[in-house]
Formats: C-alpha cells, structure tokens, sequence
C-alpha cells in the first residue's frame, strides 16, 4: 500500500480535547478557537457533543456553539451522538455531519454507553437511517480498538467484526480508535490492514491519543496501511481519563509537520496551525504537549539564538 498523497486533517480539539482538560472554557472562546482551526486550513471540525448534559456539562453548550460558528460552505462542523436523543438535538441545531461511537469491548461500552456493544450498533443503524433521511451525513467509530482499560488486550478479529457489522449501516467512513493511547504502529497496521481487507471500499480515518508517546508513529502507520483521515487537536489539547498525568490526542500542528515534510498535503497552514495553539495554551491553563508550538517550523524564519 502507498501512502496517499493527501490526508484529510479532523480537528477535535474542541470536543475530545476540551472535554478532557481541567479549565472550562466559555462558549465565546471556544467559538474563537474554532474560528482560529478554520483560518489555518482545517475544514472538518468535531465542535460539539450531543450527548446528556448532566453526564457531561462542559458539552452543554451544543446548541449555543453550532448557532455561532463561522458560516461557511467550505467546512463542515461535525456533532457527536450516542443515541437517538441526540441525534435529534444534532439534526435540529443544523449540524450536517454527526459522529456516533461503538466500543470494541462490552465492559467499556456498558460502562460509556450503558449496553452492550451489540446493542450500540443497533442504535448506530437506526442514527444512521435517520441521518440519511435527514440528508446528514453518518460516521462511526471503533473505540478502544487497540486496547481496554477494563478487558485488557482486544483480539483483531473482534474489531473486524464490529467493522463488518457497523458497515452495513453505510457510514461514509469508519474510524478506528486508540481511545486510552496504548497502541503500537505494528498493531495499527495490522488493524488498519485487517479492516481495509474485509471492507476495500470503505474510507479510514485514526484516531490516535498520545498517552504513551506513540501518537505520531501510529499515525504514520495508519497513513501508510491506507488511512485518508486522521483526527487531531490543536496543541495536542485533552486527556485520557484512564492516565490522570496523560496527554490528548496526537496535536495538529506536528502532525502537520510530520506530513508536509513527507509531501503530503493536509491543507492546513503550519504557522497559523502553531500560533492557534500557542492561543489555547493561554486559556487551557498549562503549556500544550505540542512540541511544534516549543519549536517552531523548519524550514522557517531564522530566529535569533537563545
Ligand atoms: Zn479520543
């Protein structure tokens, strides 16, 4: 498999990253921090989760944030739901691409979800239907793919299953996820090539948490066992809930780098990509874990020494 010559960047800072961090921000300053993702490039941004309110209050703002986004027909704002409450909330604040999640173990879905995994993707088939009624777009995620904090090591074959089965609810694409931040590259190519395999038409996105330090090398594994779509947050924003000390997601802007260096195209400007998220890291209240925004580009503008 070669490497696709371009990748798609999700921005999730404003929901995964944000819902993982100790500061609460303001709906203003999230709405700027999104504004900001879209100036450098980024066109698909997870903004908001539909999801109960008391569970997760920082996430109340749905609706406040998708009445004020930046109104443009270039990106597309994506919502997350778990069942069909929320996906009627998503429908009626106007979002167009809605993301629903599966755990690939049962223990982790009942302990997210309240049922068993079988029992989310009958939800995820019903959300998927109504999407599609509704002219909204439906994808999914494979959670916990490449590990689980309460059942330990997940068999490949289980995850192609959940695949398999997810797929016949036509999402435009699945995404498979390290949600603890434990995988390792060979694992992703060997998942992202099993998955690929049994379903050849379907798009892959990776969603990689860098909780161990191997974000990036399992993101440039999935890229090249034939991933087109990988998720990032700004500064490396979020957490892991399972590693209190942990870091977020793979950050933006070094996986920015990492691929336009490799020459391959994200469409996101490295500068402004860097500069958001030296802005965030003033309002998440700790420097960010990304290191482009500590080392700047290269090549680059020449800095003075020391
Ligand atoms: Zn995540």
């Amino acid at each position: 498999m070669q490497a696709a010559r371009s990748i798609e960047i999700v921005e999730v800072g404003p929901r995964d990253g944000l819902e993982n961090e100790t500061a609460e921000l303001t709906t203003a300053v999230k709405l700027e921090f999104i504004r900001r993702a879209v100036d450098a490039g980024v066109r698909r941004i997870e903004v908001a989760s539909f999801v109960n309110p008391r569970r997760v209050p920082r996430m109340a703002d749905a609706e406040a944030i998708f009445a004020g986004l930046p109104r443009r027909a270039d990106a597309i704002y994506g919502g997350l739901v778990l069942n069909r409450a929320g996906f009627d909330r998503a429908a009626a604040a106007g979002c167009r691409e809605i993301g629903m999640v599966v755990f690939s173990t049962d223990e982790f879905n009942r302990r997210n979800q309240g049922v068993t995994s079988a029992e989310s993707i009958r939800t995820w088939r019903e959300i998927s239907s109504a999407a599609r009624a509704t002219g909204i777009r439906a994808q999914v995620t494979l959670s916990a793919a490449f590990g689980c904090p309460f059942e330990g090591e997940v068999p490949v074959s289980r995850v192609v299953e959940i695949a398999r089965a997810v797929a016949e609810a036509a999402p435009f694409e699945i995404a498979i996820a390290d949600t603890i931040g434990v995988a390792v590259p060979g694992q992703v190519s060997e998942i992202f090539g099993r998955v690929a395999e049994a379903l050849p038409r379907m798009a892959l996105r990776g969603h990689f948490h860098n909780t161990r330090n191997t974000g990036l090398a399992n993101a440039y594994a999935a890229v090249m066992a034939g991933a087109q779509v990988l998720d990032a947050s700004l500064g490396g924003l979020g957490g892991c809930p399972f590693a209190p000390a942990a870091t977020g997601n793979i950050p933006t802007e070094d996986l920015v780098y990492m691929l336009g260096r490799m020459g391959i195209e994200t469409g996101v400007d490295l500068e402004r990509a860097i500069d958001t998220a030296r802005w965030i890291e003033q309002h998440v209240g700790h420097a960010v874990p990304g290191m482009l925004a500590k080392a700047g580009p290269f090549p680059g503008a020449r800095r003075a020494a020391g």
